[in-house]
């Protein structure tokens, strides 16, 4: 074990951390503000458009726009050679990614995975966090995200 930074060695551990996580995820996470066409927008009432013949929202009273946020992590795909060492321990599957996040980003990742139509974009595909858990280990802390490809 000789040359390897002292996991108490407060500096050695942050540039550890920053090489694990060097690979870099966009996190796509849709917003929505009222229409503002003329003699429409959204009815809370109805959860729809005022006027449900707009041609600007398509009568959902609202128009969508997607929040953007890079962060950077450490991901696995899970392949065939994977699906042997999870095998009994968690369900996963060819494609499926286990991916490791900051703990700074784990409100993101949260937002991800509960939000309607927000994805995760890493190595070009689109992914859907099934769980987010923070993990404590080797005195670091991480957010532990599991992860399956949806339909681009
Ligand atoms: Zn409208």
């Amino acid at each position: 074990m000789h040359g390897l930074t002292s996991p108490f060695d407060r500096h050695g551990m942050k540039s550890t951390i920053e090489g694990l996580f060097t690979r870099r995820i966009y996190a796509f996470v849709p917003t929505f503000t009222a229409c503002t066409a003329q003699g429409c927008g959204f009815n809370d009432f109805t959860q729809s458009a005022i006027n449900p013949s707009c041609g600007i929202c398509r009568g959902t009273g609202r128009i969508a726009s997607m929040h953007t946020a890079h962060m950077t992590c450490r991901i696995t795909w899970i392949d065939a050679a994977r699906i042997d060492i999870y095998r009994g321990v968690v369900s996963a599957e060819i494609g499926d990614a286990n991916i490791q996040g900051k703990y700074q980003d784990l409100n993101t990742y949260q937002r991800v995975m509960l939000t309607a139509d927000a994805y995760l974009l890493v190595d070009g595909q689109h992914l859907k966090p099934t769980s987010v858990i923070v993990d404590r280990s080797e005195g670091i802390t991480s957010v532990d995200i599991r992860a399956v490809i949806v339909r681009s």
